[in-house]
């Protein structure tokens, strides 16, 4: 009998597992594929090393010849490309592997059929394991639904990591961050993609100006956004996939024909019917309170099962949570500081409120190009901003958004801040390093106070 037993081996499960057993529990992790889960296999990291090698290429590419850095004859190979995201991939799942190891969990491979909330069975050999707690880790797919579904040869982000060459046009159903990366990568390697948004703009969780801006650096990489856009039909004939796009606003229809297809359309909690016979309350996922606990006893559920945040830091972190509590240690999750990461050119980060959420007369919108600091002109970046959003009373920050290259680094700053809610006063007054991007926030914060220097 295991102290707990835990299904699913992605960000959620395998920190839960470590956590756990530092915490003197004796764990089980069962896993069916790959351990690592969506993000290490077949999402975080297989894209981000995919954009790094297109980032390469584009700003050679782009800036090459400006910056006196040439190559005689500039090219990529897509094996290799690939190589290179499977290498990460690797990489990231041995460490995960060892960690595991290390930490004496023991890892069952196979799937996890829930019999009760103490028993489980694995369906490949009919074995049974015992355990006090279970956690639901099982993650995520990708969504389909028709009139995607049955036609052959459409991808979804899965389908991406095993390509040998790449299409000369795609249609990017979904103009999500997992649609936006994947337009960013392929448009950098010359790929002719269309990127179809049904909603009013693209990034729809994230403010208009930021839609914009990403908006116009897909242009300049000769993406057709098309938002206000639906994909009513497609078919596949000879090889090329015909669809038919309806633009809601001024109810025209066209054809457009591309030689690939992706489906980037969200992403569904893997709810079995076994999570459902558990009796376990649901809604898009699996309700748990801040605890982590469902409604029942001894049965806990992280990650994108419960269809939340569906991010991989908010996965970890639930499952330190989870772990914690089971261990005695009573902790909540705090969902107040979580941030969001876009991988795009320039890269889109936010934490907090959005402009877009608020009430405007409560709140002060401090905002501050990225092309007035001296950093961005060395490397002749212009699109993008740094937005402070704070209280107009007790100058608290509220929320940050970046648009900025290192963006997805930069928004540490506004994390803590708005977790710990010091003010843009507290924020403009800590030293912001020269010449660095982080100058974009200080350029908002300093606004935020009334005492511009750089503009
Ligand atoms: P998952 O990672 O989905 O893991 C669940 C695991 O459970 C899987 O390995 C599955 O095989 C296993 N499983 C399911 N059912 C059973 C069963 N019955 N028995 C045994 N095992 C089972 N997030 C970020 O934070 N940053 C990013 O940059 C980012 N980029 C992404 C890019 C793409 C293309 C995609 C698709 C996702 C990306 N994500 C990103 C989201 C991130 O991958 C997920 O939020 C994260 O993986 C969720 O972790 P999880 O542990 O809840 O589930």
């Amino acid at each position: 009998m295991y102290d707990v037993i835990i299904i699913g081996g992605g960000p959620g499960g395998y920190v839960v597992s470590i956590r756990l057993s530092k915490l003197g529990k004796n764990v089980v992790l069962i896993e069916k594929n790959e351990l690592g889960g969506t993000c290490t296999n077949v999402g975080c990291i297989p894209t981000k090393a995919l954009l790094n090698a297109s980032h390469l290429y584009s700003e050679m590419n782009d800036k090459g010849k400006r910056f006196g850095v040439t190559a005689e004859e500039l090219s990529y190979d897509v094996g290799k490309v690939m190589k290179h995201s499977k290498k990460a991939v690797t990489l990231s799942r041995k460490g995960i592997e060892h960690l595991l190891n290390e930490n004496n969990v023991e890892i069952i491979e196979g799937t996890a059929e829930i019999v009760d909330k103490g028993k489980i069975r694995i369906k490949e050999n009919g074995a049974f394991v015992e355990g006090q707690n279970l956690i639901l880790a099982q993650g995520s797919n990708p969504a389909n639904f028709p009139p995607f579904e049955n036609v052959e040869g459409i991808m979804t982000s899965d389908d991406v990591f095993s390509m040998e060459k790449f299409p000369e046009s795609i249609l990017i159903i979904g103009g999500g961050y997992i649609g936006v990366e994947f337009a960013t990568f392929f448009s950098s390697f010359g790929v002719k993609v269309n990127l179809v948004e049904v909603l009013d703009q693209i990034l729809s969780t994230e403010d208009k100006d930021v839609a914009e801006d990403i908006k116009k650096s897909l242009k300049r990489k000769g993406v057709k956004v098309l938002e206000k856009t639906e994909v009513t039909t497609v078919e596949k004939e000879n090889g090329t996939f015909t669809s038919t796009i309806k633009n809601k606003e001024k109810d025209e229809q066209q054809e457009l024909e591309t030689e690939s297809v992706l489906l980037a359309v969200g992403r569904k909690p893997a709810i079995t019917e076994d999570i459902k016979a558990l009796g376990v309350e649901i809604d898009k996922g699996v309700i748990t309170d801040d605890h982590m606990c469902t409604n029942i006893e001894n049965v806990y559920a992280i990650g994108d099962i419960k269809a939340k945040y569906m991010l991989a830091h908010t996965a970890m972190h639930e499952g330190i949570v989870t772990a914690e509590n089971i261990a005695g240690i009573d902790t909540k999750m705090d969902y107040s500081a979580i941030p969001s990461v876009i991988f795009s050119n320039p890269e889109v980060a936010s934490v907090g409120l959005r402009e877009k959420d608020v009430e405007k007369e409560k709140i002060k919108v401090s905002k501050f190009p990225i092309s007035a600091t001296g950093k961005a002109r060395t490397m002749e970046e212009r699109i993008g901003f740094a937005k402070v959003i704070s209280d107009e009373e007790d100058d608290t920050v509220l929320g940050l958004t970046i648009v900025s290259p290192n963006a997805t680094e930069m928004i540490m700053e506004g994390v803590i801040a708005v977790r710990n809610k010091l003010t843009t006063l507290q924020l403009m007054e800590s030293i912001h390093p020269h010449p660095t991007l982080t100058e974009t926030v200080l350029g908002a914060l300093e606004k935020a106070n009334d005492r511009e220097i750089h503009i």
